[in-house]
C-alpha cells in the first residue's frame, strides 16, 4: 500500500511572528522555517505503517517555493522513500493546494493520504477536507488512532464530545490530531541518507492545474497588546471592582 503525505513549510513554532509594516502579511525575512508540526505527526504515522509492513512506500509531497525542499529532505530523513515538490512561489489558498494535491493523487494512486489537521501559519484546517471532496475518498479527520486492515482504515476521531470511531473504505484521507503519536527525531545517519533519496520537482502547469485564487487577503494585523493588570489589596476590593468596573457579577 502506498501512502502519500502532504507537508507544508511554515514559520517555526518557536518564532514570534511580526506583521509587515504595510499590513500585507507576516514578515518572513530571515525567519526560521520548519515542517508544520501536524505534518510531522502525519509523517510519523506513515513511517510506523511502513515499519509494521502495512505500507510499502511513503511518498512525501509539498506545494511551495524551491526552499520547501529543505522540509522535504527533513521528511525523507524521518523515513519517507521519495519526495515530490510542486514548485510555486505564489502563496496559495487551500483550494488551489487541494487541487494540486488531487493531481498528485491521480499520478501516484495512493491508498492512504495522511495530512496534518491544520497548518500552524494560516490555521485553515481545510486542505484535507477539500482533498477528500475533490478525490471522492472517504475522510477521517482529527485522528488520534489509525488502524489499517482488510482494505479498511479504522480511525478514532477527536470530536468535541469525546471520541468517535469511523470505518473508512480505502483509498482514504486521514488528518492528524496532536495525540496520534509522538514524532521521532531524524538521526544523523538518516539525514545523510536523505540527501540521496529521489526528489522530483513538478509545476502547477505540468499538472494542468490553475492556481488562480478566489480569496484575497485584505489586511493582516497583530493581536491588540494586552494592558497591564492591577493588584487589589483585599477580596472585598476585588468583588467591588468586579461589580462596579468589570460589571461581571
Ligand atoms: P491547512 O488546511 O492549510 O490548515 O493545512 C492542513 C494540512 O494540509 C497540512 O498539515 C498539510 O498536511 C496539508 N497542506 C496544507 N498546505 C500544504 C502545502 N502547501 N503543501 C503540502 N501540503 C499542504
Amino acid at each position: 500500500m502506498k501512502v502519500l503525505v502532504p507537508v507544508k513549510r511554515v514559520v517555526d513554532y518557536n518564532v514570534k511572528v511580526r506583521v509587515k509594516a504595510d499590513n500585507s502579511g507576516v514578515d518572513l525575512a530571515n525567519v526560521k522555517m520548519a515542517l508544520n508540526p501536524f505534518c510531522e505527526i502525519a509523517m510519523e504515522e506513515a513511517v510506523r505503517l511502513k515499519e509494521k509492513g502495512i505500507a510499502s512506500e511513503v511518498v512525501v509531497v509539498s506545494v511551495g517555493p524551491s526552499a520547501a525542499q529543505e522540509q522535504l529532505r527533513t521528511a525523507l530523513a524521518l523515513g519517507a522513500d521519495r519526495a515530490v515538490l510542486v514548485e510555486c512561489d505564489a502563496e496559495l489558498g487551500s483550494l488551489a493546494v487541494a487541487k494540486l494535491l488531487k493531481a498528485v493523487v491521480d499520478q501516484e494512486q495512493p491508498q492512504l493520504v495522511i495530512l496534518g489537521k491544520q497548518a500552524i501559519d494560516s490555521d485553515n484546517n481545510q486542505t484535507g477536507q477539500m482533498l477528500a471532496a475533490l478525490t471522492g475518498f472517504a475522510q477521517g479527520t482529527f485522528a488520534s488512532k489509525v488502524e489499517i486492515s482488510e482494505g479498511k482504515a479504522t480511525v478514532t476521531r477527536e470530536v468535541d464530545g469525546g471520541l468517535q470511531t469511523v470505518a473508512l473504505q480505502l483509498p482514504a484521507i486521514v488528518t492528524t490530531d496532536l495525540r496520534l503519536n509522538e514524532p521521532r527525531y531524524a538521526s544523523l545517519p538518516n539525514i545523510m541518507k536523505a540527501k540521496k533519496k529521489p526528489l522530483d520537482v513538478l509545476t502547477p502547469d505540468a499538472l494542468g492545474v490553475s492556481t488562480a485564487s478566489t480569496v484575497k487577503t485584505l489586511k493582516v494585523e497583530a493581536p491588540a497588546a494586552r494592558s497591564a493588570g492591577i493588584k487589589v489589596k483585599s477580596v472585598a476590593e476585588l468583588v467591588k471592582k468586579l461589580q462596579n468596573e468589570a460589571k461581571v457579577i
